[in-house]
């Protein structure tokens, strides 16, 4: 697999260089010289596939020789031992993805990431550090992504007393390869710290440091898997098929696009916002213009300068009529996602995160808006978190408490293990080099 950089100034790079870069050094984004169409054999056997056969011929194809079949056997047996169900909600299927261990979408990518990069590092005589700053869901996912990765180390750089409770306790309780620095300080020190570890010469000499950046191409490649899953599961596949993608950074949609374009019969793409609206406003004027981010209810896509963008131009070759003709985008604001929880929940007895309520609302626009039957279309909402993520937000909106899952609960009854440690870089430094 060859893979060049969107700006075309890096070189072209294999998988494996991608994958352990992350970014090229001419700040483009990494992206695949091929997508082409699936086999017909993958189609007649796609409803005999389990999720992992299905993955497995997907990101074969994609990736070609760059990983041993066995190995990526192993890779994707061993990342999704969860399910991917597709539930029907009104006049809609709604697929959940939030079946994983932090109960939101980003394990797919996460833990498909952290065991390719294990595979590719599995000669080294070194070990490789991580290091992460979160605000919350980004830390628990990649803690959990890399999760028992040979010759891999996580460290995650938290503020203290800034993120939720089952957050803290997602990221802290794990032991094994991950250990978390709870920070006395902001989100911005904690990414300052990471920032200025990456540039210290003397710590680079002596450890592997690398990060675990959620543009990395591994990432993307395993969130496409999930659309010709939910495609499997559909009763009546000859019917138009439509996919409205909450997004933030854009890289769940621009997966999409990328099963698009290795044959999945998607009619089209519906980008689903918040209030954070750069790539609505950009879909109708053609002007793309980043701006600082609002907090919103659904605060894991308040994003002002989406990343995946450049991905997108680079498929659309920065045209934004071709844009339309394949993604439409609407956003919603904090008051028509609140009254989607509710009034879903009222009608169909179904819960659903912040999140995924704008994609729902984002699939009904759509249906409204081109005068369409929704009895005679396939459309799919991607449900990116379990509600109970959002539980304060979101029972007094349905007006009961969302129950929390087994898998939450032993979380929850787990033991905090942190070090606690001042924003000092000085101090950080120290404990990094003393490992
Ligand atoms: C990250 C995230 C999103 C946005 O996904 P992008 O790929 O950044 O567009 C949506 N919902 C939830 C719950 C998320 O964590």
């Amino acid at each position: 697999m060859k893979l060049y950089s969107t700006k075309h100034i890096s070189p072209d790079v294999d998988l494996k260089e991608a994958v352990l870069k992350g970014l090229p050094s001419d700040n483009g984004l990494y992206m695949p010289y091929e997508i082409n169409p699936l086999p017909q054999k993958f189609w007649d056997n796609l409803d005999n596939y389990t999720f992992c056969e299905m993955a497995f011929h997907v990101a074969k194809h994609l990736i070609g020789d760059a990983v041993p079949d066995e190995a990526l056997n192993k890779i994707i047996q061993d990342a999704y031992n969860f399910d991917a169900p597709l539930i029907e909600v009104g006049d809609y299927s709604v697929l959940e993805l939030f079946d994983g261990p932090t109960l939101a979408f980003k394990d797919f990518g996460a833990r498909f990431m952290g065991r390719l990069m294990g595979y590719f590092l599995k000669d080294n005589d070194k070990e490789v550090n991580i290091l992460v700053a979160t605000s919350g869901d980004t830390g628990s996912a990649v803690a959990h992504g890399f999760l028992n990765v040979e010759g891999i180390h996580v460290t995650i750089l938290y503020p203290a007393g800034k993120v939720s409770d089952i957050q803290e306790k997602q990221f802290t309780t794990l032991g094994a390869n991950i250990t978390a620095i709870e920070i006395d300080g902001t989100f911005d020190d904690c990414q300052a710290l990471v920032k200025q570890a990456f540039l210290d010469k003397e710590l680079n000499e002596k450890l592997t440091l690398s990060s675990a950046n959620s543009i990395n191409i591994a990432r993307l490649i395993p969130q496409s898997f999930y659309y010709f899953y939910a495609y499997k599961q559909l009763d009546d596949k000859s019917l138009p098929l439509y996919f409205s993608v909450p997004s933030g950074n854009f890289g769940n949609l621009t997966a999409g696009l990328f099963a698009k374009k290795m044959g999945l019969p998607i009619t089209k793409m519906i980008a689903a916002n918040n209030s954070n609206d750069i790539f609505t406003i950009y879909h109708e004027t053609g002007v793309f213009e980043p701006k600082r981010s609002v907090q919103t209810l659904s605060n894991a896509m308040d994003v002002g300068n989406p990343s995946n963008f450049a991905r997108m131009m680079d498929i659309f070759a920065n045209d934004v009529q071709k844009v339309r003709e394949e993604i439409a985008a609407y956003s919603f604001n904090n008051e028509q996602t609140a009254s989607c929880i509710s009034n879903i929940f009222e009608e169909y007895n179904y819960i659903m995160c912040p999140h995924t309520a704008v994609g729902y609302l984002g699939m009904e626009e759509f249906v409204l808006d081109n005068d369409l039957n929704p009895y005679y279309i396939n459309g799919v909402i991607l449900s990116t978190a379990h509600p109970v993520k959002f539980g304060e937000l979101v029972a007094p909106l349905i007006g009961e408490e969302v129950a929390i899952p087994e898998r939450l609960q032993s979380i929850i009854n787990g033991k905090k293990l942190s070090i606690p440690m001042s924003a000092n870089f000085d101090v950080f430094k120290a404990w990094l080099m003393s490992k």
